[in-house]
């Protein structure tokens, strides 16, 4: 069978797929190339059967021939991180058991001694391509296709494995819920070796014939540019970059904030996610763009599973409902189902959830109870909409016998006249079980005492969920896909 990926492309054939600074490559072009890359890969083989293939090449044309290359050829694509250190590159490579590297030329330094050492075969993207084009292998849909690594907020990243036929569950669900179609343009500035980047916006955008417009790397004022064009419909990211847009927005002259704003009125759709959308940044966003923005939520493991809706009224501070094949619902400790207005662990259910984490059966097993997946995430139901109060390993602080969302005590901190940004953690404690801290980023020549903020901070919040010990810092750490790891603030506070 073909891929339906393929089968799709084939019918835009002469249509736009990709639009980077090199030009415009049109779904022929992909077709092309992506097959002389996957007759390349099979050298002395008809299927490379399941291999995994790491590769890291920046956004754009070649990326993306290079990912369908290897799924046509029959292998596990393996996206690797641009901005990861040799050690982290190192670690994917060997967890995934790579046959194979294919690397840009800017990364030939970093990656060729890894391939050396570990015996694999090792492709440059300026390498010379076949002439003549292999007979391609059939490729069933239950095949393995993707592994994708977690963002490492929690701890060591896992390799989440997806089928072909997960990914097309996933696509095919926001595909109906935002109404993608081949005219929409989206553009892309969002990293390529993560869910987000991979599926909601490049594989989306392609199964439905659309264009999508990559920057090679995320630049606030290149993206703005390119707002100002108007001739986008659709943009997603992740809360980090909308702050760095707002923050370009305010320093603009009139005369541009004018034309940003004329710019973003005319996309049909602006969707946050991957992380908590913070309601300060969803409002200043609504002034500049005239845009609600849609929140969603979703994971490695599962695609989407929750989004607000496209049409219909969006809530601030939550995430909507189930997505189209999604099914999900709310349990306690004990697996039982919550009763109403209840907090409850999410659980999953759809033809997106992923087969396995890679080579690791018991953290496979553990995760699934009675056929749903066990996101760790804790939400509340509220007049019918879901509310994330964050992860339970993390972000649920049990102090004093209550259990607090850190992620509502950030919400409320933001409100701070002197605060910037900060992460709220449980800090292991004799008395208390855990205590509530917080780390905090001052706007410039801000001075803040725990005094002082615990006298304003009871003012809006229970007494035990006010912190009781304060770190001011100059940024917050976070990971590549923008994340604070709340691990490493522990660690800041203890
Ligand atoms: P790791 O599993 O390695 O610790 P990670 O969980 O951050 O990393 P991802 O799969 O990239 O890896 O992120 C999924 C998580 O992101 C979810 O489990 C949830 O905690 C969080 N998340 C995603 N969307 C939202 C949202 N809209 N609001 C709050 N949290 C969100
Ligand atoms: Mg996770």
């Amino acid at each position: 069978m073909n891929l339906p990926l393929i089968t799709r492309a084939e019918e835009h054939n002469e249509r736009t797929a990709i639009i980077t600074d090199a030009g415009a490559f049109t779904y022929q072009d992909l077709l092309y190339f992506s097959s002389q890359i996957a007759t390349s890969l099979l050298q002395n083989v008809e299927d490379l059967a399941e291999q995994r293939v790491a590769f890291l090449i920046p956004a754009g044309f070649e990326y993306v021939a290079t990912q369908w290359g290897i799924w046509r050829a029959g292998g596990v694509a393996v996206p690797l991180c641009i901005v990861h250190p040799r050690p982290e590159l190192e670690y994917v490579i060997k967890n995934c058991g790579a046959s194979m590297i294919i690397a840009h030329p800017q990364f030939e330094d970093i990656l060729r001694p890894i391939a050396t050492e570990h015996n694999l075969r090792f492709i440059l993207t300026s390498d010379p391509l076949p002439n003549h084009l292999a007979r391609l292998p059939k490729i069933d849909m239950t095949r393995r296709a993707l592994i994708l690594y977690t963002s490492g907020t929690t701890g060591k990243p896992k390799g989440v494995v997806t089928t072909h036929h997960n990914i097309q569950a996933q696509v095919t669900s926001l595909i109906t819920a935002w109404e993608w179609t081949s005219s929409d343009r989206i553009l892309h500035v969002l990293p390529l070796h993560h869910i987000h980047g991979i599926i909601n916006v490049l594989t989306c955008a392609l199964w439905a014939g659309a264009e999508c417009y990559m920057l090679s790397k995320f630049d606030a004022e290149v993206v703005w540019n390119r707002i100002c064009n108007g001739d986008l419909t659709l943009f997603m990211a992740v809360p980090t970059i909308y702050v760095k847009l707002i923050a370009a927005w305010e320093n603009a002259s009139s005369e541009r904030q004018q034309s940003m704003t004329a710019g973003c009125a005319k996309m049909r759709l602006m969707v946050s996610g991957s992380a908590a959308l913070p309601v300060q940044v969803l409002e200043k966003w609504q002034k500049i763009s005239g845009h609600f923005l849609l929140e969603r939520y979703g994971m490695t493991e599962i695609g989407m599973a929750l989004s607000n809706p496209l049409h219909g009224q969006r809530h601030s501070g939550y995430v909507g409902q189930p997505l189209p094949q999604v099914e999900v619902r709310l349990v306690d400790e004990n697996g039982e189902l919550v009763p109403p207005e209840t907090p409850g662990e999410i659980q999953v259910k759809s033809p997106g959830v992923f087969l396995e984490y890679w080579q690791n059966p018991q953290a496979t097993a553990k995760t699934f109870q009675d056929g749903w997946f066990c996101t760790g995430d804790l939400a509340v139901v509220e007049n019918g909409n879901y509310r994330i109060l964050g992860r339970m390993s993390v972000d649920i602080i049990k102090t004093g016998g209550y259990k607090v969302s850190a992620l509502e005590i950030e919400e409320v901190l933001r409100n701070h006249p002197d605060i910037q940004e900060c992460a709220v953690v449980g800090v292991a404690d004799a008395e208390w079980g855990e205590r509530v801290c917080a780390a905090l980023v001052l706007h410039p020549q801000r001075q803040l005492t725990l005094e002082s903020l615990r006298s304003w901070a009871k003012e809006q919040l229970a007494v035990y969920k006010v912190p009781t010990k304060i770190l001011i810092v100059e940024e917050l750490p976070r990971n590549a896909m923008g994340k604070v790891t709340k691990p490493k603030v522990v660690e800041l506070l203890r």
